[in-house]
């Protein structure tokens, strides 16, 4: 149809393609489910009928799920990212040792750290 645009006529053919009683009942129940959600977004948006109360909710919920996204992401992040506290020294696959609510590599730098505090306070 690309290389020979003007050799058959195509709208001629005709070919409707597989459409089956499954397909049409599925397009209805979207139709119906559309309608539905549609009725269902203009009661909870009463008067704030701008010309696309669908498109502003959308959005809304688009910035919902991408918040979402990113406190998922956060946490992992947190989770991801715990170090030594004394030398800095990743913490991932090790067993960490915990003193208050730190971690730390080995048990030098905890005591180094807790000597450290010690020394502050
Ligand atoms: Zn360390």
């Amino acid at each position: 149809m690309v290389d020979h645009p003007d050799k058959y006529d195509y709208s001629r053919a005709q070919v409707p393609g597989p459409l089956t009683q499954e397909m049409e009942a599925r397009k209805l129940e979207k139709k119906r489910a559309q309608k539905a959600q549609r009725k269902q977004r203009e009661q909870q948006l009463p008067g704030a009928g701008g010309a696309e109360p669908s498109l502003c909710s959308q959005r809304a919920l688009a910035a919902e799920q991408r918040l979402a996204v990113q406190l998922q992401d956060a946490g992992s992040t947190l989770a991801n990212i715990s170090r030594c506290w004394h030398c800095g020294e990743s913490l991932l696959g090790r067993i960490p040792f915990h003193y208050l609510d730190f971690s730390f590599c080995s048990t030098a730098c905890l005591q180094t750290h807790r000597r450290a505090r010690a020394g502050h306070t």
